[in-house]
This record gives C-alpha cells, sequence and structure tokens, in this order.
C-alpha cells in the first residue's frame, strides 16, 4: 500500500467512470484452500468479509457486479480453473481428455455429473445452478481477484483459456484472449508455503491437514456441516446431511487424498508442487497481474540468529506454526525458522521466515520466474504490479475475517480504484 501515493490514487479516481456502472466489468472473488462461497456455509458468517461483506462494500462504492465463486476446495488448481470457468460461463465442467488420463489411475473423471451451471434460466431443466456471468467474452471482460490458493487459480484459468494445453484444455480452448482484464492475487503462496511441508513432516497425512485446515475455518462439526469438497471429479460426492466427518471416513482411503496424487492442493501447495505449477503456468502478457502481501510476525534475534515470531494480534489457530518451533511440539521447526536444503528440492532459506500464518511473505508478490515491480505508477500487462505488503495483517486478516474490518477493505477500496482505471 505505501507505494502507491495518494497522489497518484487522487489522479486515478479524478478519470475513473468512464463507463456506466452496468458496463463496468464484474469482479469474480476466487477463494482459497478450504475456502467457500456464500452458499456453501449456512449462517451469516462469509469467506469474503467473515461477518461483514466484502462483495456487497465493493458493489455499494463502486457500482460493478461482483460474483464470490466456489471451486473444489482441496482440489488442483488445472480442476479449480475449470470449475471455474463453467461456474463463471455456464455448462458441464470438462476437465480435459489429456488431464484426466494422466490422473486415471486416482480415480479422476473427465465429465463427472453434478458439476454443471446454467447458462440460460429459462432453459434449465436440471435445476442447476445459475452460471454466474454468462454474456462473459471478449467484450464483457471480467477482473479475477484470489485470495491464497485462488491467486494460483485464476493465473492457471488465464494460461488454459489462453495457450490451451497439451490434449484437451477442458476450459475455453484457446479462444480466451482479451476474457480476463486482470488478475489479483492476495496473500497467495505463489512459490508454495513452508507450512504444507511443516504439517507434512509434523502429521504425514493429508487427510489430517485437510481436518485441520477445516478447524481453521469452522467449517467442521458433525451433522451436515454444509461444507462441500466438490470432489465429484474423483467421484467422491457426499450427501447433503453427510458431516464433515462421516464423509472424511468414508473416503479415508481413496486415492486422492494420497500425497503421492500431483492433482491435489496440498502439493501445489508445496514449493515444489508450486515450483511445477509455475513450469507451466506463465504470465499472459494480455493480462494486467497485481498482488498484495501480508506480514503478520516480527524478527527477534536469540544467540546471533534471528528468528520470525507471530504477532500477538494474529490469529490463534495459526499461532501455532508461525514462530520459530511448532507449538506445542517443539523439536518440529515453524514457518519462522523453517529452511530446507535437501537436493532436488526448491530450498527454502531465511528469507522464507516472515509469513502471515499460512504463507510466507517472499512467496507472495508473483510467481518465480515473471517479472515483478513495485507498483508506482501506470501499471503495465505482463507483469506482477505489486501492490504492497499489508504489514501486521494475517492470512485472514486480509479477507475481513478479524473483529476490524477497515483496514481490509481499505485494501479492497484500493484496488477498486487501480481497476476502475482498466475498464
Ligand atoms: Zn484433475
Amino acid at each position: 500500500m505505501k507505494f502507491i501515493s495518494g497522489f497518484i490514487l487522487a489522479a486515478w479516481l479524478a478519470v475513473g467512470g468512464a463507463h456506466a456502472a452496468d458496463s463496468k466489468p464484474p469482479v469474480v472473488l476466487v477463494h482459497g484452500f478450504f475456502g467457500f462461497d456464500h452458499a456453501t456455509l449456512g449462517g451469516s458468517f462469509r469467506y469474503w468479509g467473515g461477518f461483514n461483506d466484502i462483495a456487497q462494500h465493493i458493489k455499494a462504492g463502486t457500482g460493478r457486479e461482483v460474483f464470490t465463486a466456489g471451486v473444489g476446495p482441496v482440489s488442483s488448481n488445472w480442476d479449480r480453473a475449470v470449475e471455474l470457468y463453467y461456474q463463471i460461463k455456464g455448462g458441464c465442467a470438462d476437465y480435459g481428455a489429456g488431464h484426466t488420463a494422466q490422473h486415471a489411475a486416482a480415480g479422476h473423471i473427465q465429465k463427472p455429473a453434478g458439476k454443471c451451471w446454467a447458462a440460460d434460466p429459462a432453459n434449465n431443466p436440471e435445476q442447476y445452478p445459475l452460471a454466474l456471468y454468462p454474456q462473459w467474452d471478449a467484450a464483457h471482460p471480467i477482473h479475477l481477484v484470489g485470495h491464497s490458493q485462488g491467486g494460483q487459480t485464476i493465473r492457471t484459468l488465464v494460461q488454459l483459456m489462453q495457450q490451451g494445453s497439451v490434449g484437451n484444455n477442458g476450459a475455453g480452448n484457446n479462444n480466451g484472449r482479451g476474457w480476463v482484464t486482470s488478475a489479483t492475487s492476495i496473500a497467495t503462496p505463489h512459490n508454495g508455503t513452508t507450512l504444507r511441508d511443516i504439517l507434512i513432516g509434523w502429521l504425514p497425512d493429508a487427510s489430517t491437514l485437510a481436518g485441520l485446515a477445516v478447524q481453521a475455518t469452522g467449517a467442521g462439526g458433525s451433522g451436515g456441516s454444509g461444507f462441500k469438497f466438490r470432489l465429484e471429479q474423483y467421484n467422491m460426492k457426499a450427501s447433503a446431511a453427510e458431516s464433515f466427518d462421516d464423509f472424511f471416513e468414508r473416503t479415508r482411503g481413496h486415492s486422492f487424498w494420497d500425497l503421492k496424487n500431483h492433482d491435489s492442493a496440498q502439493w501445489e501447495l508445496s514449493p515444489d508442487g508450486a515450483s511445477e505449477l509455475n513450469r507451466w503456468v506463465k504470465t499472459s502478457p494480455h493480462v494486467y497481474y497485481f498482488s498484495f502481501s501480508a506480514r503478520a510476525t516480527e524478527s527477534l534475534s536469540l544467540f546471533g540468529k534471528e528468528f520470525q515470531y507471530p504477532r500477538p494480534d494474529m490469529f490463534l489457530f495459526l499461532q501455532g506454526m508461525a514462530g520459530e518451533w511448532v507449538v506445542p511440539s517443539f523439536g518440529h521447526r515453524g514457518m519462522g525458522s523453517f529452511q530446507q536444503t535437501a537436493a532436488g528440492r526448491v530450498p527454502t532459506d531465511q528469507r522464507w521466515f516472515v509469513n502471515d500464518g499460512v504463507v510466507n511473505t517472499i512467496s507472495m508478490a508473483g510467481p518465480e520466474g515473471s517479472t515483478i515491480q513495485a507498483l508506482s505508477g501506470q501499471p503495465l500487462k505482463g507483469v506482477w504490479n505489486h501492490i504492497g505488503t499489508m504489514q501486521g495483517m494475517d492470512h485472514f486478516d486480509v479477507i475481513g475475517w478479524d473483529a476490524k474490518p477497515s483496514a481490509s477493505l481499505k485494501m479492497y477500496d484500493t484496488l477498486m480504484a487501480i481497476l476502475s482505471r482498466l475498464d
């Protein structure tokens, strides 16, 4: 944020607003690992805003339509990008013949039942959920905003739509140039997070990892929490009444949960998996990319060594993993001191210690191999325009889960001021 002077913002705001409200490209918000859309959980707690509503805040402030997408919470970015495409445009998800064949041994299905969205409400005999923005095309572009893994997902969607892939990409068939004006990532593990490797080392079972994430998001509980795994492409459909625990017990042995399955979020959130993703998901020269970073740790030097420790206002659940040691498991290094130097793997050194409780701050500005620059004026296409680092905000503060919504809402106001210049 500090990179943007008040003067530049004021200048942008002064020339913005050339479009009528109904012609402004909508914003599509894409959640992270273990996230959910408005509809997935009952009650008034939202992924985007906590007990506030970021989508409504943007709508009220800009007159712009805002959609909150719901994609596979534990799925790979390929699968999530395919679902995002059909959810916005309408149709039944097709994960592609090539991709499906690659993961057939794990039980992948190319066109599973139950992953459809209706483009036309007047022609919807199957009563599918309605597509978010069926008119989406080059003449009706959108702005994508992703939190955490959502930032990896939106750039994967751009890649699949604009470049296609070997085999069948299943998402737009190479026709997507001009459909996405901008892609913004918020606290995204572009190069992975050491938290994944710490958890795997501590609890070497991806299903336990998933359970912890459910606890963190408050999505668990017994008796039909409403949380959806959206794993129909692996033939794992939870019934409406099935609790998280029951679903988990029933599917525990499925090869999807195997750590060797690289078509999954847990792999692509690791530094090694993110590196693999970054080898084929490139930065498009036709799209504006923006990023926000977050930091909720502070340095402390002890015996000549400097490590990171969680600020006291970090979300309590995250504090146990963010510092020098996993608490209460002393002996296992936390994100604030974890390093990885094994041959053949992505090295993580002391520059990775700073974190927001879930993701290393160094990973958030943009993917390795792309050009990353501090945004200081007119943004550029084809590079990651880094808006700034949100100091003192943890991984869930940036989506408004804390009690003080003013800081996070201001972040979205800044972003909207920037996007208004691109319409
Ligand atoms: Zn897949």
